[in-house]
C-alpha cells in the first residue's frame, strides 16, 4: 500500500530559502514539512567559512548554519521528511508529490526551494582544489584572498561583476575567457575595461588548478591559449569559475513556467509561480544575488505568500457554506 502524508504546506528543498520558509509557515500554525532532498542544507554544506551571514562576529562554519537553521525549524513545529521528490502533479489539489521512497505527499501548497548549482570545469586539479583557492562565489569568498592575486573564469554578467567585487580586495585580478569578446552588458564591459586592477586574458581555457606549499593551497592557473596551443601560468592564490548555475527545475519543466535559462518565473515582487498554490523561492528563482542571506529572505516572502494565499481559501470556503 503506497504510505501517504497530508499536509498543508510543503517545502521542496533543504537550503536557507527551504529552512526559513518552513520557520515561518510552522510559526503561523501550518505545520509544514521539509522533504530534504539529497543534500540536506543545500549548497551552504559545501562551502565553510561563512562571514557575510548577519548576527555572527565570527566567522561560522556553513555547515553547522544550516543544522541550526534545521533544528530552528523542528523546533517551532516543522517536519523534516529524508526524501528525494521523483515527480509533482499540480493539475489538481492538493498537489501530488511523489518520493523515491514511495511515499506521496499530498500538499494544499507547494513551497518550492529546490535551488541550483554552480557549473564547474570539471577538472580533476579543480575538485581538488576546492575550499584551498577554487570557488564559485566571489561575494562569499572574496574578502579571504585580500591583498593576493585572483582570477576570474567566465565571460558573462556573473564573471565580470566578480572581477569587479574582486578589485575591492586585491589589486591584482585577472579575467580568463575562452572566446575573445566577452558576453556580459556592455555598461559592466566598460566598468570591467576602465577598471586598471583588472586585466583580461582572451581566447583561453584553464587546463590546470596548481597548488604548492603545505597545507597545500592554490598557487596559479595553467591555460592554454585556443589558437598557439600555448601553455601558460597564471599566478593567483584564488580562482573563481564563473560559468554559470544550473537551477533544480527538470522536475517542474512541463507544470510551471520557466524562463530561457531553466530559472522558476515568479509574478514581480512576489513568490507566486504560475500556478495558484505554488510558490518559489531562493536560488532557483534568483540568478542575480545567490545569497544565503537572499535565498532566507525570500523563504519568508514565500512563507507568507503561502500563508495568505491558504487564509483567502479559508475564507471563500467558510463564505460559501
Ligand atoms: P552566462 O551563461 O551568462 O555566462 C557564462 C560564461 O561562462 C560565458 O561567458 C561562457 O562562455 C562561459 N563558460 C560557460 N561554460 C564554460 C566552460 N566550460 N569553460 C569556460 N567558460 C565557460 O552565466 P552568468 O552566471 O554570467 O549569468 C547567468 C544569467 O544571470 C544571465 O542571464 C545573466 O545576465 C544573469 N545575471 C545578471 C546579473 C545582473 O543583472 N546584475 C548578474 C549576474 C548574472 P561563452 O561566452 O563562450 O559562452
Amino acid at each position: 500500500m503506497t504510505n501517504s502524508i497530508s499536509t498543508r504546506l510543503a517545502v521542496l528543498g533543504s537550503g536557507p530559502a527551504g529552512y526559513t520558509a518552513a520557520i515561518y509557515a510552522a510559526r503561523a500554525g501550518l505545520a509544514p514539512i521539509v522533504i530534504q532532498g539529497i543534500q540536506p542544507g543545500g549548497q551552504l554544506t559545501t562551502t565553510t567559512d561563512v562571514e557575510n551571514y548577519p548576527g555572527f562576529r565570527d566567522v561560522i562554519q556553513g555547515p553547522w548554519l544550516m543544522e541550526e537553521m534545521q533544528a530552528q525549524a523542528e523546533h517551532v513545529g516543522t517536519k523534516m521528511v529524508w526524501d528525494h521528490i521523483s515527480s509533482v502533479d499540480f493539475s489538481r489539489r492538493p498537489f501530488v508529490l511523489t518520493g523515491d521512497s514511495g511515499t506521496q505527499y499530498h500538499a494544499d501548497t507547494v513551497v518550492i526551494a529546490t535551488g541550483a548549482q554552480a557549473k564547474w570545469l570539471g577538472l580533476p586539479s579543480e575538485e581538488h582544489m576546492k575550499g584551498r583557492g577554487a570557488s564559485a562565489c566571489a561575494t562569499c569568498d572574496g574578502f579571504f584572498y585580500r591583498g593576493k592575486k585572483v582570477a576570474v573564469i567566465g565571460g558573462g554578467n556573473t564573471a565580470v561583476e566578480e572581477a569587479l567585487y574582486l578589485t575591492n580586495h586585491s589589486h591584482d585580478v585577472t579575467l580568463i575567457h575562452r572566446r575573445d569578446s566577452l558576453r556580459a552588458e556592455k555598461i559592466l564591459q566598460d566598468r570591467l575595461f576602465a577598471n586598471e586592477k583588472i586585466k583580461v586574458v582572451w581566447d583561453s581555457e584553464v587546463v590546470e588548478f596548481v597548488g604548492g606549499g603545505d597545507p597545500e593551497t592554490l598557487v596559479g592557473l595553467d591555460i592554454r591559449n585556443k589558437h598557439s596551443g600555448e601553455i601558460s601560468r597564471v599566478d593567483c592564490a584564488g580562482a573563481f569559475v564563473a560559468i554559470g548555475h544550473k537551477p533544480a527545475t527538470e522536475l517542474f519543466q512541463s507544470q510551471l513556467e520557466l524562463d530561457d535559462e531553466g530559472y522558476l518565473e515568479v509574478e514581480v515582487g512576489t513568490t507566486r509561480t504560475s500556478i495558484p498554490g505554488v510558490f518559489a523561492c531562493g536560488d532557483v528563482m534568483d540568478k542575480i544575488y545567490r545569497q544565503a542571506v537572499t535565498a532566507a529572505g525570500t523563504g519568508c516572502m514565500a512563507a507568507l505568500d503561502a500563508e495568505k494565499f491558504l487564509a483567502a481559501e479559508d475564507y471563500q470556503a467558510l463564505a460559501a457554506e
